[in-house]
C-alpha cells in the first residue's frame, strides 16, 4: 500500500513537471530551443514512467505513458505524437516483448481516437479540453478494467480507480498550466500590438494635423488668385479644380483624423437612410470597376444618434470588404429598415465567405487576408458601432458569402 502511494506521488510529480516545464520554456524572452527541449522533456517523462511503473499487490502494473503521448500529440504536433508512440513501442519491446502486441493495438486505437478529436480539441475552451481528457481516461480505464477482470484480477479495481483518478488529475493540471501559459502569451502579444497601434495612429494623426496648416495657406492664396480679373478661361478652370481637390484632400484628412482620434462627444441625430444611400452611390463606381453590382432597398427616415462621418466610414468599410470578397463579380444587397426599436442595416455579399477561425479573428487589429489589406477597417467599424450602443452581427459561409447586420438604436 505504501509502495503504491509512493509510486503514485512520484508519477504525479513527473507528469506535473511537464506542465511547469512548458510554462518555464515558453515564458522565456530569449530565443532558446524550447520545442527541442520540451520534446526531450516529454521523452524523459516517457522513459521514467515506463522504467518505474506503479505496481499493485496483485502483480499487475500500470504506468502513465499515455500522458506524454497526449501532450506531444495535442501541444507539439501530430507527427511528434506518432514518433513518441513509435519510441514507446520500441521501449516496450525492450522491457517486455510479450506485452508488445497488446500495447501496439492499444496505442493504435488511442491514436485513432486522438485524430478524431483533434479538431474539436484545438478550438474548444480549457474546461472542455479537460472534459475531453476525462473522456479519454474513462475509456482507457474501462478497457483496463475489462482486461483486469479477464485476467482474474478484478478485485484490484480499487487500485485501478485511484490510479486513474490521480493520473487524470495530473493530466488536467498539466493541460491547465499549458493552456494558461498560451493564454498569457496571447494576451501579452495583443497588448504589444495595441500599444504599437496606438503609437502609430497618434503619429499619423499628428502628421495629418501638420499638413492641414500649409493647406489652409495654399487654399487662401488660390482664392485670392481666383479673384484676379485678367485671368483667361483655362486659368479660371484650373484654379477652381485645384480648390475642389484641396477641399477633397481636406475631407480625407478630416475623416482620417476622426478615425485616429475618435471624438466620442458628437452624438447628433443623423438621417441614416440618406447617409446610406449617399454612401452606396459613392461606392458605385468602385463596385463597377470590380465587376460587381450594388442593389439597395433602403427605407426612408431611419434616424440614429451618432457622428455622420464615422457612420459613413463603417458603411464604406463593409461595402469595400464585400466588393473585395467577390473577385469573380457578383451582387451585394443593402437593406435598411426598422426592426422594433432598432434600425437594422444588412449588407449581404456573394463572396468567398469566412470560416470559423477567420470569423473569430475579424475585428482584431491588423488581421487581414489581403495582400494590400490594413486589417484595421473592421476593428474601427466595431469600435464605432459599439460606441453608438449598437451591434454588428456576422453570418458567413465559406464559398457562399457573408452577411453583416448592423443594429443601431432608433432615435
Ligand atoms: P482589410 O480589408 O484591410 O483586410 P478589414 O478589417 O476590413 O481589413 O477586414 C479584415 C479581414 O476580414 C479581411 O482581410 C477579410 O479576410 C475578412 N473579411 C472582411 N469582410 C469580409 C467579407 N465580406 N467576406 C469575406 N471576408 C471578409
Ligand atoms: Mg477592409
Amino acid at each position: 500500500m505504501i509502495e503504491f502511494t509512493k509510486d503514485l506521488i512520484l508519477h504525479f510529480s513527473i507528469i506535473l513537471s511537464l506542465g511547469f516545464m512548458y510554462n518555464f520554456l515558453w515564458m522565456q524572452k530569449r530565443s532558446i530551443y524550447k520545442k527541442q527541449v520540451f520534446k526531450a522533456a516529454i521523452l524523459a517523462t516517457l522513459l521514467l514512467t515506463m522504467a518505474l511503473p506503479v505496481r499493485f499487490d496483485g502483480g499487475i502494473q500500470f504506468d502513465l505513458k499515455l500522458i506524454p503521448v497526449f501532450i506531444a500529440f495535442f501541444y507539439l504536433s501530430r507527427t511528434d505524437g506518432f514518433l513518441l508512440v513509435a519510441v514507446l513501442l520500441l521501449l516496450q519491446s525492450l522491457v517486455g516483448i510479450e506485452r508488445l502486441p497488446v500495447t501496439a493495438v492499444n496505442y493504435t486505437v488511442i491514436l485513432i481516437l486522438f485524430i478524431s478529436i483533434e479538431r474539436i480539441y484545438k478550438d474548444t475552451t480549457i474546461n472542455k479540453k479537460i472534459a475531453l481528457g476525462l473522456f479519454v481516461y474513462a475509456l482507457i480505464t474501462s478497457t483496463r478494467l475489462a482486461a483486469m477482470i479477464n485476467s482474474g484480477n478484478g478485485q484490484d479495481y480499487l487500485y485501478l480507480l485511484v490510479f486513474s483518478v490521480v493520473s487524470f488529475v495530473a493530466l488536467s493540471v498539466s493541460i491547465y498550466i499549458i493552456e494558461m501559459t498560451n493564454l498569457q502569451l496571447k494576451m501579452m502579444h495583443e497588448l504589444h500590438k495595441a500599444e504599437k497601434f496606438s503609437a502609430i495612429s497618434q503619429l499619423a494623426a499628428s502628421v495629418a494635423h501638420e499638413i492641414r496648416n500649409p493647406m489652409t495657406t495654399i487654399r487662401g492664396f488660390m482664392q485670392v488668385l481666383q479673384g484676379e480679373r485678367n485671368l483667361n478661361d483655362n486659368q479660371n478652370m484650373f484654379i477652381s479644380i485645384s480648390l475642389q481637390e484641396l477641399d477633397r484632400t481636406q475631407t480625407i484628412i478630416d475623416n482620417f483624423l476622426s478615425l485616429a482620434k475618435p471624438n466620442t462627444g458628437s452624438m447628433a441625430k443623423v438621417n441614416l437612410s440618406g447617409l446610406l444611400k449617399e454612401t452606396v452611390d459613392f461606392m458605385r463606381s468602385y463596385s463597377h470597376l470590380a465587376n460587381t453590382e450594388l442593389v439597395e432597398g433602403i427605407d426612408k427616415n431611419l434616424c440614429v444618434k451618432g457622428d455622420a462621418h464615422e457612420i459613413r466610414q463603417v458603411f464604406i468599410n463593409i461595402l469595400k470588404n464585400g466588393i473585395e470578397s467577390m473577385p469573380g463579380g457578383g451582387s451585394m444587397y443593402i437593406i435598411a429598415k426598422l426592426d422594433r426599436d432598432y434600425v437594422k442595416v444588412q449588407f449581404r455579399d456573394e463572396g468567398v465567405g469566412m470560416n470559423q477561425e477567420q470569423l473569430d479573428r475579424l475585428g482584431h487589429p491588423y488581421y487581414s487576408t489581403k495582400e494590400k489589406g490594413t486589417g484595421l477597417g473592421m476593428m474601427i467599424s466595431y469600435d464605432i458601432i459599439q460606441r453608438m450602443r449598437g451591434r454588428i452581427l456576422v453570418d458567413s459561409e465559406e464559398g457562399k458569402g457573408t452577411t453583416f447586420t448592423i443594429l443601431l438604436p432608433f432615435g
